[in-house]
């Protein structure tokens, strides 16, 4: 079976205040949950002050984008070999601000995938339709043109090691959440699809759905048969909020 895994993307948002208070206040409710992978996601700046706030707890942390380079003439980049010294286990890659304002194309995902895989880190693929795709019956074909694109880099065995992350563009920081059967069939269509070309992947993977996911929606959504657990951006923000949504996925 695979582990349930609640991530948080913070985006651009934090102080060393709320950064401090809001890991203190989701301890003991990640701890609690054996069975419940918690990480976060912060900016870039706080991933040093994250890994010592959770060097004795069991939230894990990553970034929400990295370079594909690793070092260099980068001016503002963070590179992931940087990541994964300060202790971070995932990146997340493609995000759809990262698509949307800083015009990341699949072939950019799939490049910093194997950057993020080549740097020991875990990639969490974000993939997912805007609504006009949605309307005109574009989402199976969206979604897997964003993924083939990682796969025809990086293979297909490298999804063994990676996250999914489905969220639909027009879900994102709208308030609307997708139902959990609407999430639940693009879910099944990825592991389907998948499962053609790799069994074992298919089993494996990870597949989180994003998008407004709040407490109250949570616990359905993760009922779901293959979704394996959440991506949040504005409700990973809130102590109580979070921890709810890390009990739904209990
Ligand atoms: C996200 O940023 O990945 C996200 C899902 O945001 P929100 O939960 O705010 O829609």
């Amino acid at each position: 079976m695979r582990t349930p895994l609640v991530m948080g993307n913070w985006k651009l948002n934090g102080t060393k205040e709320s950064v401090s208070t809001l890991v203190k206040g989701l301890e003991a409710a990640a701890d609690a949950a054996t069975n419940v992978e918690v990480a976060v996601c912060p900016p870039a700046i706080f991933i040093e002050q994250v890994a010592a706030l959770t060097a004795s707890n069991s939230i894990e942390f990553g970034a929400q984008d990295v370079s594909t380079n690793v070092a260099g003439a980068f001016t503002g980049e963070t590179s992931p070999v940087m990541v994964k010294e300060f202790g971070a286990k995932y990146s997340l890659v493609g995000h759809s601000e990262r698509r949307q304002y800083h015009n990341e194309t699949d072939a950019v995902v799939a490049a910093k995938t194997v950057a993020i895989q080549e740097n020991g880190l875990v990639p969490v693929i974000c993939i997912g339709e805007t609504l006009e795709e949605r309307e005109t019956d574009k989402t199976f074909n969206v979604v897997e043109t964003q993924l083939k694109a990682v796969i025809d880099v990086a293979g297909i065995d490298a999804l063994e090691n990676s996250v999914i992350a489905y969220e639909p563009v027009w879900a994102i920081g709208t308030g609307k959440v997708a139902t959990s059967e609407q999430a639940q069939e693009v879910h099944a269509h990825i592991r389907n699809w998948l499962k053609a070309q790799s069994e074992v992947v298919a089993e494996k993977v990870q597949i989180l759905y994003g998008g407004s996911v709040k407490a109250a929606s949570a616990k359905e959504l993760f009922a779901q048969a293959d979704i394996d657990g959440g991506l949040v951006g504005g409700a990973a923000l809130l102590v109580e909020e979070f921890v709810g949504i890390i009990e739904g996925a209990k």
